[in-house]
């Protein structure tokens, strides 16, 4: 059996208790060296084989996988946030499907809740946007051309982009252009809960000047939108005047 688990974004505490027996539990370990806290190691038992994926092919970590199995062992293949997110979790599966290999997905918690916490932000704040754009400037991964920075820039929603912190003057000439006004707040989050966290709030006109006055060029998440800002409306759940399924307005 495979388990594919969300290691969470940074702090070692912040994978789930499902995730962390699995990891007890595991007879082999792979998990992506580039991201994941090296911490959370430490919850696997002496005899657990322990690989970095960040140094290895698609093949390489399926022959692991797959060796591992033969002999009935238990594998957890450890991934930074929540997998479903730029996991690349996808073409693993079908491999082990292909090799008829059982296996399930523990979440965790991604690096744009992470920001969120960092930032102690809302991304859903009513009449300034109920909508979170996750996506990312292309770079040698294609991004499909219908979404485009400046066509998703053009609903005006809250956005976070994942993988584009070396990219930042390009990306903020493309949100401007896609509708976003430079003035618009934004924010770049840095190794969010991590013990090195930077939290580096500016504009859409200043992202990256931002970046690199702070020297970031990866490890980071960019936030952009009116979520940022000051304006919004109180929520109707827990306005007084309105009944839900739970609670009878008063009147
Ligand atoms: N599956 C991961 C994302 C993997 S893609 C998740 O759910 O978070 C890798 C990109 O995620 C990085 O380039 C960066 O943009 C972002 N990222 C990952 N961890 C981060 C963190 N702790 N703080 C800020 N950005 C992070």
């Amino acid at each position: 059996m495979v388990h594919f688990v969300g290691a969470g974004c940074g702090a070692a505490d912040l994978i789930t208790l499902r995730g962390k027996a699995l990891l007890e539990a595991a007879d082999l370990v792979i998990y992506a060296g580039s991201l994941v806290n090296p911490e959370l190691l430490r919850y696997t038992k002496e005899s657990c084989e322990v690989f970095d994926s960040s140094k290895m092919t698609l093949e390489e970590v399926i022959a692991e996988l797959a060796r591992a199995e033969s002999c009935g062992l238990t594998s957890v293949r450890l991934h930074t946030g929540d997998p479903s997110i730029y996991g690349a979790i996808r073409e693993q599966m079908d491999a082990l499907d292909r090799l008829g290999i059982g296996y399930d997905v523990c979440p965790g918690v991604s690096s744009f809740c992470g920001a969120a916490a960092a930032l102690k932000a809302e991304y859903t704040l009513p009449a300034v946007s109920q909508t979170v754009i996750l996506t990312r400037m292309e770079g040698r991964t294609a991004v499909p051309e219908r979404e485009s920075i400046e066509s998703l820039a053009a609903h005006g929603a809250t956005m976070v982009l994942f993988l584009s912190a070396s990219m930042t003057g390009e990306l903020s000439r493309r949100l401007i252009a896609g509708g976003y006004s430079a003035e618009t707040p934004a924010a770049i989050v840095y190794k969010a809960t991590w013990e090195d966290e930077k939290v580096c709030r500016c504009t859409v006109g200043t992202l990256e000047e931002t970046a690199k006055a702070n020297g970031i060029t990866k490890t980071a998440l960019i936030t952009v939108g009116g979520f940022l800002g000051n304006e919004y409306e109180l929520s109707k759940l827990y306005d007084a005047g309105f009944s839900t399924e739970f609670r009878e307005a008063k009147t």
